[in-house]
C-alpha cells in the first residue's frame, strides 16, 4: 500500500471524498509503513493504532450515509509532543513530563479533531523544543530518513521526519528559533512557520512565550496551506492571537504572483555558508527570475547578532516559564522516602562530624524536593538554558544582557519593515549546511545554536517563513529554500512558494530500503 502513501494530502482528500479510498484504510497503510520503519526511524513517541482506525470507521461511516465531515476527514496528522491532548500523554519528550496527561487539547488540537483530522500519535522532539537536532530528546533518538547516520533536524525533527519517511502526510510542529523550517530543511519536505499571532498557542507546553508559534509540516506547498487553514485562527483563550479572518490559503495557494518582488540578502552568503547549500540558494533565484519575478538586494544589517539576542531572549523566557516544574503543580517528583533518607544520611554525618555552618546551610526537606526534582527532571540542556536565563534576568544584568537583546530584536525588526518596503519576499537559506551526523555537534553549544542563524530572524521579528526543497547535496541530503514574508502574509508566502514548486521538482522519497541495506 506504499503507493497510497505516495499521494498528497489534497489528492488523498478527493479520494477520500470520492469514496475510492477508505480512511480506515489510509489509516492502515500509515500504520504499516510505521510499523516497517519507525523501529529505525524513532519519529514516534508513541501511536495510538486503535483509537485511530475507530476514528477512521466512523468517519467512513459518515461519508457513507451522506453526513457532513470535516475539512481534513480522514487525513492522518501527527502532532509533536509539546500540544496537550486530553489524556494523551504529553511529554515534551522530557522525563519532567513523563507522566503529564493534559486535562484538556490544545485549541490547535481541538481544531483538528473539529476538521475530523486523525490525530495518529506524538512525535518525538528536542526536550521543551530546546535544540535543533532532537537529540536532546530524553527518551530516544530520531534518525533522519535520508541518512541514518544524521540528525533529522530540531526541535520538530519527528513531525519532518515522519512526514518524510511517508508514516503520515501532514504534521504539527513548533517553531521558536527554528524548529519547524531546520527539519523541514533538513528532510526535504515544506515547514511554515506562521506569524506570530496567527495560531493560538492555547495548550501549548510554553519554551519561549514571545517567540512561540504553532506550524504545519507537509510534502507539498498546497498540504501545508490545506493544514494551516484549518490551524490558524482568533482564539479568546490565547490572547496574543490576534482577530484577524483566516484567508483561504487553500483556495488561492496555486495562484501565481504578478510582478513578484524577492529580496536577496548578502549578509546571508557569510563564510560559515557551505557551498552545496549556496548554490541550490542561488540557482532557486534564477527559478524566480525565469518565471517573470524582480530580485533585488535588500540589506538586514543587524542579523548578524540575531543568534546572541535569540539566546539571551529565549533561555530568558524559558527559565520563567520552566519555573513551574517544581514537583508540587506539575510532572516529575523526586521519590520522597529515598530523598527523606538522603537528607537525614547527611545530617547525621554533619552533626558526627560537627560541622555546624554546613548543618544551617542543609536544605529544608521541601527546597531538596525542589533541586533533586528538578536536577532529576531535566536534561543537561535544559539545565544550561534554566541557567543562562536566570542569569540574563538577574539584578544588575538585566540591563546588560536581557533589555539590550530586547532592543537589538527592534532592530532586526525594523531591517525587515524597511526591506518590505522595496520586497514582497526575502529569499535565502534555511540552514548553514545539510544534515549533520548524530553526534557531531551535541557537545558543542556553541555550535549548535550558530546553526539557528538564518531561522531565529524570523522569530524575533515576529514575520512568517517557510521552507521548501530546493536541491540536494552531492551526498543525497535535502536542502531547505527560505522565504520570508510580513507579518499576516501568509498567503503571499505561501503562493510564492508554490510558484517555486511548480516549476521545480524536488519532491522525492528518501531511499529506505537503500539506507537498510547500507547499514552495518
Ligand atoms: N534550535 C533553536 C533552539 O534551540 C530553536 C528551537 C525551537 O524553535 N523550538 O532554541
Amino acid at each position: 500500500m506504499t503507493d497510497l502513501l505516495e499521494h498528497t494530502a489534497a489528492e488523498l482528500l478527493e479520494l477520500l471524498n470520492s469514496g475510492q479510498v477508505r480512511a480506515v484504510e489510509l489509516v492502515q497503510a500509515c500504520l504499516d509503513q510505521i510499523a516497517r520503519w519507525d523501529g529505525l526511524v524513532g519519529a514516534f513517541l508513541q501511536v495510538g493504532a486503535e483509537a485511530a482506525l475507530a476514528q477512521a470507521a466512523q468517519i467512513d461511516r459518515r461519508r457513507q450515509v451522506g453526513e457532513p465531515v470535516g475539512p481534513l476527514a480522514g487525513l492522518p496528522v501527527a502532532i509533536k509532543d509539546n500540544l496537550c491532548t486530553l489524556n494523551v500523554p504529553t511529554t515534551c519528550a522530557s522525563r519532567m513530563l513523563a507522566d503529564f496527561r493534559p486535562p484538556y487539547d490544545a485549541t490547535v488540537v481541538q481544531r483538528l479533531k473539529q476538521a475530523d483530522a486523525i490525530l495518529l500519535g506524538r512525535t518525538n522532539m528536542d526536550e521543551f523544543a530546546m535544540g535543533g537536532s532532537t537529540e536532546t530528546s530524553a527518551f530516544q533518538k530520531t534518525r533522519n530518513p535520508w541518512d541514518f547516520e544524521r540528525i533529522p533536524g530540531g526541535s520538530s525533527g519527528g513531525s519532518a521526519a515522519c512526514v518524510a519517511a511517508r508514516m503520515t502526510p501532514l504534521s504539527v510542529g513548533t517553531d521558536t528559533g527554528g524548529s519547524i523550517r531546520q527539519p523541514a530543511a533538513l528532510c526535504g519536505v515544506v515547514g511554515l512557520k506562521p506569524t506570530y499571532g496567527r495560531v493560538s498557542r492555547y495548550g501549548l507546553v510554553a519554551f519561549a512565550s514571545s517567540l512561540d508559534q504553532i506550524g504545519p509540516l507537509a510534502r507539498t506547498v498546497e498540504d501545508a496551506a490545506l493544514l494551516l487553514e484549518v490551524l490558524a485562527g482568533h482564539d479568546p483563550k490565547d490572547s496574543t492571537s490576534v482577530p484577524r479572518p483566516v484567508p483561504p490559503y487553500s483556495k488561492t495557494v496555486g495562484e501565481k504572483l504578478q510582478g513578484l518582488r524577492i529580496g536577496v540578502v548578502p549578509e546571508h552568503y557569510t563564510e560559515g555558508l557551505d557551498e552545496e547549500v549556496a548554490q541550490a540558494v542561488q540557482e532557486a533565484v534564477r527559478v524566480y527570475r525565469s518565471l517573470g519575478a524582480t530580485i533585488r538586494e535588500v540589506h538586514l544589517p543587524h542579523s548578524k547578532y540575531a543568534v546572541a539576542a535569540y539566546y539571551i531572549i529565549a533561555p530568558s523566557e524559558a527559565s520563567s516559564n520552566l519555573a513551574r516544574y517544581d514537583g508540587v503543580h506539575f510532572g516529575y517528583r523526586t521519590p520522597e522516602q529515598a530523598m527523606r533518607a538522603q537528607l537525614e544520611a547527611e545530617e547525621a554525618l554533619l552533626r558526627r562530624t560537627g560541622n555546624q555552618t554546613a548543618l544551617e546551610e542543609l536544605d529544608t526537606p521541601l527546597v531538596r524536593m525542589f533541586r533533586q526534582t528538578r536536577s532529576e527532571g531535566f536534561g543537561a540542556e535544559v539545565k544550561r538554558r534554566i541557567m543562562l536565563g536566570t542569569y540574563a534576568l538577574s539584578a544588575g544584568y538585566y540591563e546588560a544582557y536581557y533589555l539590550k537583546a530586547l532592543k537589538v530584536r527592534r532592530l532586526i525588526r525594523q531591517d525587515f519593515d524597511q526591506a518590505f518596503q522595496e520586497v514582497d519576499v526575502i529569499l535565502g537559506p534555511v540552514t548553514p549546511s545539510p544534515a549533520f551526523r548524530l553526534g557531531e555537534k551535541i557537545d558543542d553549544p556553541l555550535a549548535m545554536y550558530l546553526f539557528d542563524l538564518y531561522t531565529v530572524v524570523t522569530n524575533l521579528a515576529g514575520i512568517c517563513g517557510v521552507s521548501i526543497p530546493c536541491g540536494f547535496s552531492r551526498l543525497g541530503l535535502p536542502i531547505g529554500l527560505h522565504l520570508q514574508a510580513p507579518a499576516f502574509e501568509e498567503d503571499r508566502l505561501l503562493r510564492a512558494a508554490a510558484m517555486f514548486q511548480q516549476a521545480t521538482d524536488w519532491r522525492r522519497r528518501p531511499p529506505l530500503e537503500k539506507l537498510v541495506a547500507r547499514r552495518p
